[in-house]
């Protein structure tokens, strides 16, 4: 359609970076059907979730106070057990973030001499002080709850041998995290989760399998949960919360393990039975139904942006035609120019903010100077697209989100446009 083409070209994307897209985008047609399809059923599962849960017009009331018999803020409760096929949930506004859920998750199920394993290696940045891997007033450390690791293997395979070294008469919880996050390990599928599940409790059955389960929602059509894990754990602004969740965490489990974190939430006694939902119900429930078909078009850039990128020559992470267990894709360009050209393009083609130019700056926390692209609704969204990178060697951008295919599209194709400008890259002779 001629009229499309000439949109992009309003935008300020060229005939010869629109057309590269193009070939890229049909040579995806066979990926995208079947990503179509995990999300069509992903849908089921959620309006599935949703009708046996009885979810109704009062479920979006406004609820103040302590919040007793919060109706809407249950019955959500419920409609994430169903779909996570777990005994219970607890999904708040209380919940700040996804390091919050997980600190929950951790704080109310390990006491003093317990220790927390972890069988796939360092976890998330943030878990370090959670867990006092590195020293933070109130972490796990300061209770003297133990951690021990186990590294993947270089392949990327489970140490077996070494797992079963590790597990020991004082682990209780074995934490598994389900994306590979800002590293280079591969993301793990529901499967190896699933197996190494097995493995562990061959050894312990009583042990508490948790896995963190952010950027990984509705990717396949199970979770974790479907194949043994005790406990899952995210963020509602990532893939559940379908863009439009406003702040929020999630975790779902057997109903001890889920207790435990309501009383650690509230209040030893109170638990559940307080924390008012304050209006944001609506937008939590359209949100987790609208969720399996975002996290597809999440996927579809990533999946895009990776070929695009292989196809020039750089390095990619997963590369163009892995399967896939998350939505981040990074992209090494080893130049500083190359990372700055890629988040301004993403920070061009949004639809808040577009007019600023990001720089790289020196955010605390981070041994170099970093340059995020974000222009979304809801501040630092990351199921919206948006793109990051350390300056410094090799010169990786980790981007994702996109709460639709074309905006995604649009911000890869415009992320292209910069670097081409700039000189950083320059398309193949035939395109
Ligand atoms: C984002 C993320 C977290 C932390 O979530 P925040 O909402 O940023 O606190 C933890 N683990 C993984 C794998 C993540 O991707």
């Amino acid at each position: 359609m001629q009229e499309i083409e000439s949109m992009y070209r309003v935008l300020g994307i060229s005939a010869e970076v629109y057309a590269f897209g193009k070939k890229n985008e049909q040579m995806l047609k066979d990926r995208f059907e079947r990503i179509d399809e995990t999300a069509e059923y992903n849908q089921m599962k959620v309006i599935h979730a949703m009708q046996k849960a009885k979810v109704s017009e009062a479920c979006f009331n406004y609820a103040s106070g302590y919040g007793y018999n919060d109706l809407g803020r249950d019955t959500l409760e419920e409609v994430y057990a169903n779909t996570f096929h777990t005994e219970s949930a607890l999904v708040r506004p209380q919940i700040t973030c996804g390091t919050h859920a997980l600190a929950l998750a951790l704080g109310a199920n390990l006491r003093p001499g317990d220790e927390l394993f972890s069988p796939v290696g360092k976890p998330y940045d943030t878990l370090e002080e959670v867990i006092g891997i590195r020293k933070s007033k109130g972490s796990l450390a300061e209770y003297g709850i133990t951690y021990r690791q186990v590294d993947l293997k270089e392949d990327g395979s489970f140490d077996y041998e070494n797992i079963k070294k590790a597990i020991n008469e004082k682990t209780k919880l074995v934490t598994i995290q389900r994306s590979k996050g800002y590293q280079t390990r591969p993301t793990l599928s529901v499967q190896r989760i699933g197996e190494l599940i097995s493995f562990i409790k061959e050894i312990k059955q009583d042990v508490i399998c948790m896995v963190d389960n952010c950027y990984g929602e509705f990717v396949e059509t199970l979770e974790p949960s479907d194949v043994g894990a005790d406990l899952v754990v995210g963020s509602l602004i990532k893939n559940p919360g379908g863009g439009l969740a406003p702040i929020g965490g999630y975790l779902a489990g057997k109903t001890e393990y889920i207790e435990n974190c309501a009383y650690r939430l509230t209040s030893p006694g109170l638990g559940k039975e307080v924390g008012a939902s304050l209006g944001v119900m609506k937008d939590f429930y359209q949100g987790f139904f609208l969720a399996p078909t975002v996290t597809s078009q999440a996927l579809k850039g990533a999946i895009f942006a990776a070929n695009i990128y292989e196809r020039l020559g750089y390095k990619v992470v997963p590369d163009g035609k892995e399967s896939r267990h998350d939505i981040i894709q990074a992209v090494e360009f080893g130049c500083p120019e190359g990372v700055i050209g890629f988040c301004q393009g993403i920070q061009a083609a949004a639809p808040v903010d577009s007019y600023v130019t990001p720089e790289p700056w020196a955010m605390p926390g981070y041994d170099s100077d970093v340059i995020m692209a974000a222009g979304a609704f809801v501040q630092g969204s990351s199921i919206e697209l948006s793109a990051d990178g350390p300056i410094k060697p090799p010169y990786a951008v980790y981007f994702q989100g996109g709460l639709t295919w074309a905006h995604a599209k649009l911000g890869i194709l415009m992320s292209l446009q910069k670097l081409v400008d700039a000189g950083v890259c320059t398309l193949p002779e035939e395109r």
